[in-house]
């Protein structure tokens, strides 16, 4: 059975092969895709919808790895500063959120996200405040109503400044709370059907906010429970200077000697690597979530992604938190993505389509998911997006995959999770974009109140 037919436009499947085709055609049924091929859709198959998207581009829906929605309800502060000045001016307004204020910031970043090609994705949330209410759950609640697939980690810190974190005491949670927590979040949501819209992963926050014993007992809880592990790694200079200071080592080093490089590892960013961190990450099949807006932004440096793919590191891209990239959109990752990689090694350090790639199948690897998501093939789970390449700022480009990656963001005509509608003709449609915009502000508002 068929019940959508997306007819007539040019297709990048991300398959096996790289197949593209210049006219071709997506079969969905229900919440898989059925059918992909070049030419028109076989005609009047009964009961389908039929979508002529001629001048469009159908691509696998976009894997986002690394974000802080919460994060949306503070952006636009500490413009002009470094990650550990960014983070210092933070810390106290990121103190004063609460289940209300996440769920109005994460219902708008994810509908910014699905504006921008995004059907899956991770979240990193490590602020849980006292009497703050349940903002994990809050979180869960909204990525439910926006429609998007979700992988949610159960974040923390518990390494205060008076023990020489860089976190103010009062937003750090005990060792005993944390792990608690995060057997509970695992208990409520985590789903490991193959067809799954929400997985939990554990999240320790950076070297520079967690114990050692925090991350020890983190990466044994997860691998006990089977869900994946995450955490910032090796984004700044700075931090370098902190693990050496304090451990004797590099972040990389670091992280090998508590036993957490693996394959059912990702890391954000890892920006600042030598030829033998990128070795280890290869050898132990540890995944990056490159984040090349947000790295620009707190100038943190240039993720040296052409060594990372040469090595076999599994690469993907992320928007990373809306406070350190108030553009948050997942399609403008893909040009950054690419215009960095050229900018730092030359013309042919990556192409249009490895940058759409990393965006796809390289982000459902970071989460193990390969086989269900990024991709356009049969079987695989309907996650797909059809972008608009036949107005103003595209008509005329003769190469789809080049007018996408390297042109303005287009209208998005269509996104599908699941098989389910998220985005029509440019607008969410399962929340509303003014309401959810408005909510957005009050909760800016509210925070900036307390
Ligand atoms: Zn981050």
């Amino acid at each position: 059975m068929t019940s959508l037919v997306i007819n007539g436009c040019a297709v990048a499947t991300v398959n096996a092969q790289r197949a593209e085709y210049a006219a071709g055609h997506v079969l969905v049924d229900g919440r898989r895709i059925a059918g992909v091929g070049p030419g028109p859709a076989p005609a009047d198959l009964p009961g389908a919808r039929y979508i002529d998207a001629a001048g469009c581009l159908a691509t696998p829906g976009l894997v986002n790895g690394h974000h802080h929605l919460y994060q949306w309800a503070t952006r636009g502060m500490a413009v002009d500063s470094t990650l550990f000045g960014w983070l210092t001016e933070l810390y106290p307004v990121w103190a004063r959120i609460d289940a209300e204020v996440v769920r109005a910031a994460a219902t708008a970043a994810l509908a910014w996200l699905a504006r921008t090609g995004c059907t899956t994705t991770t979240d990193h949330h490590y602020v849980f405040p006292r009497g703050g209410g349940d903002v994990l759950d809050a979180t869960v609640e909204a990525a439910r109503e926006v429609g998007l697939r979700f992988h949610p980690t159960r974040g923390s810190m518990d390494l205060g400044a008076s023990s020489g974190g860089l976190p103010p005491d009062h937003v750090v949670e005990s060792l005993d709370e944390i792990l608690a927590a995060t057997e509970t979040s695992i208990d409520r949501f985590h789903d490991p059907s193959p067809s799954a819209m929400l997985r939990i992963g554990v999240a320790p926050c950076s070297p520079f906010s967690v114990t050692r014993e925090l991350l020890t007992e983190a990466a044994a809880l997860a691998r006990n429970r089977g869900v994946r592990l995450h955490t910032h790694l090796a984004e700044t200079a700075d931090e370098d200077e902190y693990c050496a200071e304090h451990f004797g080592c590099t972040p990389v080093q670091y992280l090998d000697s508590l036993g957490w490089l693996g394959s059912d590892v990702w890391l954000a960013h890892a920006v600042h690597l030598d030829d033998r961190a990128i070795g280890r990450l290869a050898e132990t099949g540890t995944g990056v979530a490159h984040c090349p807006s947000s790295n620009a932004r707190l100038g943190a440096g240039i993720c040296r992604t052409r060594s990372l793919l040469d090595a076999g590191v599994p690469v993907g891209l992320g928007v990373d938190g809306a406070a350190s990239n108030e553009a948050s959109s997942l399609l403008g990752e893909v040009r950054a993505a690419v215009l960095f990689a050229r900018a730092a090694g030359g013309p042919r350090a990556m192409t249009a389509a490895q940058a759409l790639e990393l965006a796809t199948l390289g982000g459902s690897r970071l989460l193990g998911r390969e086989a269900e998501i990024g991709s356009l093939e049969p079987g695989k789970l309907a996650d797909i997006a059809l972008w608009r390449l036949d107005t103003l700022p595209h008509a005329g480009i003769a190469d789809p995959v080049a007018a996408l990656v390297l042109g303005p963001p287009p209208p998005l005509d269509l996104l599908l999770v699941n098989g389910e509608v998220v985005v029509e003709h440019d607008r969410v449609v399962t929340v509303d974009e003014e309401r959810a915009a408005a909510a957005a502000r009050r909760a800016s508002a509210v925070l900036d109140r307390r």
